[in-house]
């Protein structure tokens, strides 16, 4: 009787323990690890809706390879919009990085499916997801700005996708095989 009495107390200590020693290694989110590896594995889409509101896939103007300042070429795609205008993830994924980029501006990247990344750049803003948080495609992840080396330039957003050895591929044909986000489905 009071062997299995003590045994009890110290079973829930460790258990107890472990729980720490899991929180403490980062171990503690299996369900994030196992996204992520799916994530890498899908197959990247072949048709990505535009990531501005109220700008059509017809509309879009293929500014891929046009010459920039410093005999560099152009490694996206330029979509003009208001100043403000909501800027979507393409793709479900995971936050990768935000903040201040030198030309770029204020810049959110998306690690999306088949380890793709998907570059927003020259934003206003950015919205509130964290890095390493996981977003769905049409979840609102910035606004349209002009910051970076846009300053002089009209409000736009620069979209960039970067194969995962870091190719840089055009977006152009990836939005004209898509269509407008469904406002009905896609979180706001
Ligand atoms: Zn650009």
């Amino acid at each position: 009787m009071l062997t299995s009495t003590a045994r009890f107390p110290r079973a829930a200590l460790a258990v107890l323990l472990l729980g720490v020693l899991i929180a403490l290694t980062g171990c503690s989110s299996p369900r994030q690890g196992s996204a992520y590896s799916t994530l890498l594995r899908r197959d990247p889409p072949r048709a990505l809706p535009v990531p501005v509101d109220g700008v059509s896939p017809a509309s879009l103007v293929n500014t891929w390879g046009a010459i920039r300042e410093g005999g560099r070429r152009h490694q996206g795609i330029d979509i003009l919009a208001p100043r403000g205008t909501p800027v979507r993830s393409t793709t479900e994924g995971i936050i990768e990085t935000k903040g201040m980029r030198g030309l770029g501006g204020l810049v959110v990247t998306v690690l999306g499916p088949g380890g793709y990344r998907h570059y927003y750049a020259h934003l206003e803003d950015v919205a509130a997801q964290a890095v390493g948080e996981w977003v769905h495609a049409g979840e609102i992840i910035g606004w349209v700005g002009n910051s970076g080396n846009a300053a002089v330039s009209a409000t736009h957003l620069h979209y960039g996708i970067y194969t995962p050895g870091g190719q840089p591929v055009n977006p152009y044909p990836f939005l004209r095989a898509g269509a407008l986000f469904d406002f009905q489905r896609v979180a706001r």
